[in-house]
């Protein structure tokens, strides 16, 4: 039994144990990503009772590249099993600018970080997690789940970018889309590929981990379809002689599209599920592990202003600033990253010699 199995098996077991005849929770999370998973660390050995729903039987995997950057805080990451990385490349087709960054990006299998974080809330007696447990209709204090009914004082909603939690709230949703494969290959930096020409206002990017590199292309669905996407990135690989291994395949969506975090009736949003994912980068780790937090430290204390949620949603609003830019300009995209990299490079990072 692999470790994760393990770990997965002693909680559901804990779960029988405790008796499964609470069906009613201070808080109910729906979602053991990064935000419900952050959300519930917040609230771990406080006199609120909480329930963590997840569909999946193990906590973790999920279709990404695993970049994070700590530029707003600090998290508790599993370093051992990270690679940080300060030098990127950004290529405008077939130009290549190279960047030493002050902050790292720290690049972790996914599945790693959910186990990391399921590990810090194994102690907790207030905590309580199901895998395998689906939220299927959500009403008024009770969500109905595979599993039967339970009632909650406050609904977190950390679902992800198909949020069952947003949509019981009716609020529209608008996405990216991020696609990529692994390389056996283990690359020294990250690359970002531009070419306005070919992907408009996306990028191909890749990113190495500890024993692959995940090669992918993130894009607006609404410029190009799946097949075309698809058929990009299958030439980038090419041209790069990357092997395209069918069992590596993964494609997910991204939603960007921020109306709020706090809802009537005690219902928050958070990560993905609020659209706090960017539409620029498609970077949303670390902005689902804030907002998680936010949400609560609200829930805790109801007087709390989210104070980092609003300099995250300015930082988002930003960076949808500059991808509008880029979107206006009809022709010449690629001079206008150039510039846009000068300019950037002096702000923010240095340029290598
Ligand atoms: C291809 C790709 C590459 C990406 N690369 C990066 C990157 O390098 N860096 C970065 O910062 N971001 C990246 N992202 C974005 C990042 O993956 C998300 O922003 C992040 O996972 C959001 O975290 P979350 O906790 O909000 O949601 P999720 O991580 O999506 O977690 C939601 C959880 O809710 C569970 N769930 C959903 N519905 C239900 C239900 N009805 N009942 C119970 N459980 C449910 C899901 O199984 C899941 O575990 C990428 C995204 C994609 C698609």
């Amino acid at each position: 039994m692999k470790s994760h199995d393990l770990l997965m098996s002693m909680i559901n077991i804990r779960w029988l144990m405790k008796g499964f005849m609470n069906r009613r929770f201070d808080v109910i999370i729906v979602g053991a990503g990064p935000a419900g998973l952050e959300c519930a660390k917040i609230l771990k050995n406080s006199a609120c009772s909480v329930l963590v729903l997840e569909r999946k039987n193990i906590i973790g995997p999920k279709p990404c590249a695993g970049g994070i950057v700590e530029s707003v805080e600090p998290f508790d990451l599993p370093e051992h099993k990270a690679t940080v990385l300060y030098r990127h490349q950004i290529h405008v087709r077939n130009n290549i600018h190279r960047f030493t960054s002050k902050m790292p990006i720290k690049v972790i299998d996914r599945l790693d970080l959910g186990q990391y974080q399921v590990l810090q809330l194994d102690n907790a007696s207030n905590i309580t997690i199901r895998s395998r447990v689906s939220v299927r209709k959500i009403e008024k204090e009770r969500v109905h789940t595979t599993d039967g009914d339970y009632g909650y004082q406050f609904l977190v909603g950390t679902d992800g970018a198909t949020s069952i939690v947003r949509r019981y709230l009716n609020l529209p949703s608008r996405y990216t889309i991020g696609m990529y494969y692994d390389i056996p290959e283990i690359k020294k930096h990250i690359i970002v590929y531009l070419d306005g020409k070919s992907l408009g206002t996306g990028y191909i990017w890749e990113f190495p981990h500890r024993n692959f590199t995940n090669v992918g292309i993130h894009y607006n669905p609404a410029r190009f379809t799946t097949a075309s996407a698809r058929d990009t990135l299958h030439a980038y690989m090419k041209k790069k002689r990357y092997r395209v291994d069918a069992k590596t395949y993964r494609a997910f969506p991204i939603m960007h599209l921020y109306k709020g975090c706090e809802f009537k009736d005690n219902i928050f949003l958070a990560g993905d599920a609020a659209g706090l994912a960017c539409k620029l980068t498609g970077e949303g780790i670390s902005f689902a592990m804030i907002s998680g937090r936010e949400v609560a430290r609200k829930i805790l204390n109801p007087g709390y202003q989210m104070t980092r949620l609003d300099g995250l949603v300015k930082r988002k609003q930003k960076q949808e600033k500059v991808i509008g830019t880029f979107e206006k300009i009809p022709v010449g995209l690629n001079s206008f990253y150039t510039l846009f990299l000068k300019a950037f490079k002096r702000k923010f990072i240095s340029l290598e010699s």
